[in-house]
């Protein structure tokens, strides 16, 4: 039997396990990403920051209508409460009372664009709030199924190195030196298929010589062009 045959099962092997290895990297990645949820996190706390602000600047809009009020309720008491009988003076109230008026107008104008900020900014927190807690449960499952599939793979990894090592009895340390440096050098595929009379790997079309060598019961063969060993099958 051609030596091909054998470092063929162990490319087989090894690019299974290629695969597997490749995925439990890319799973350690996923499980370790945490910038959704860190983002999410920085969303609530801006939208807690800005809700913050503007119900304290809705409070102080609130006092200072409030503190208005007061001042013409007390500027109508006196201007009609009788006290007060000096034309001057009740000339005075009445000019106050418009001053009053008209700056209790404008504050309770800001008070209300003071409280429709302030619903908004509510509104976002709620959001905010609402889309940590999404992204929290997401995660969550993610990292369940993840981790499924990472046991799952860790189980395979293993039954694959098993696999290889029976794979490895009987091939010479020569072709095993030659297998290990073509996958080194030919990202990770050291044999090629001859597939028809083309070598699979690169498409070459092989002479008919090198078809010839490569059924050799004893020798390797390797295509003219890509120098993978091949395998006739
Ligand atoms: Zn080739």
């Amino acid at each position: 039997m051609n030596p091909s045959f054998k470092l063929f099962r162990l490319q087989q092997i090894d690019s299974q396990l290629d695969q597997a290895n490749n995925r439990l990297a890319e799973i350690a990645r996923e499980l370790a990403e945490d910038s959704v949820l860190s983002e999410a996190q920085q969303s609530l706390q801006a939208a807690q920051h800005a809700n913050f602000t503007a119900e304290n600047e809705l409070r102080q809009a609130g006092e200072a209508v409030k503190a208005v009020r007061d001042k013409l309720k007390e500027n109508q008491d006196q201007l009609y409460g009788g006290k007060v009988t000096n034309p001057k003076e009740l000339q005075d109230l009445q000019s106050e009372a418009e001053v009053l008026t008209r700056q209790l107008s404008a504050l309770e104008d800001a008070e209300l664009e003071k409280l429709a900020a302030s619903e908004e900014h509510s509104a976002a927190r709620e959001a905010a709030q609402a889309n940590l807690e999404a992204v929290i449960a997401q995660r969550g499952a993610e990292s369940q199924t993840l981790g499924a599939e990472q046991a799952e793979l860790q189980t395979e990894v293993e039954r694959l190195a098993g696999d290889r090592q029976l794979a490895l009895n009987g091939v010479e340390a020569e072709p095993l030196a030659l297998y290990t440096q073509l996958r080194g050098s030919k990202a990770g595929m050291a044999v090629a298929k001859v597939t028809g009379d083309s070598c699979s790997a690169c498409g070459m079309e092989l002479s008919a010589a090198l078809l010839q060598a490569a059924r050799s019961p004893s020798e390797l063969s390797r295509c003219a062009a890509c120098k993978r060993i091949l395998y006739a099958g």
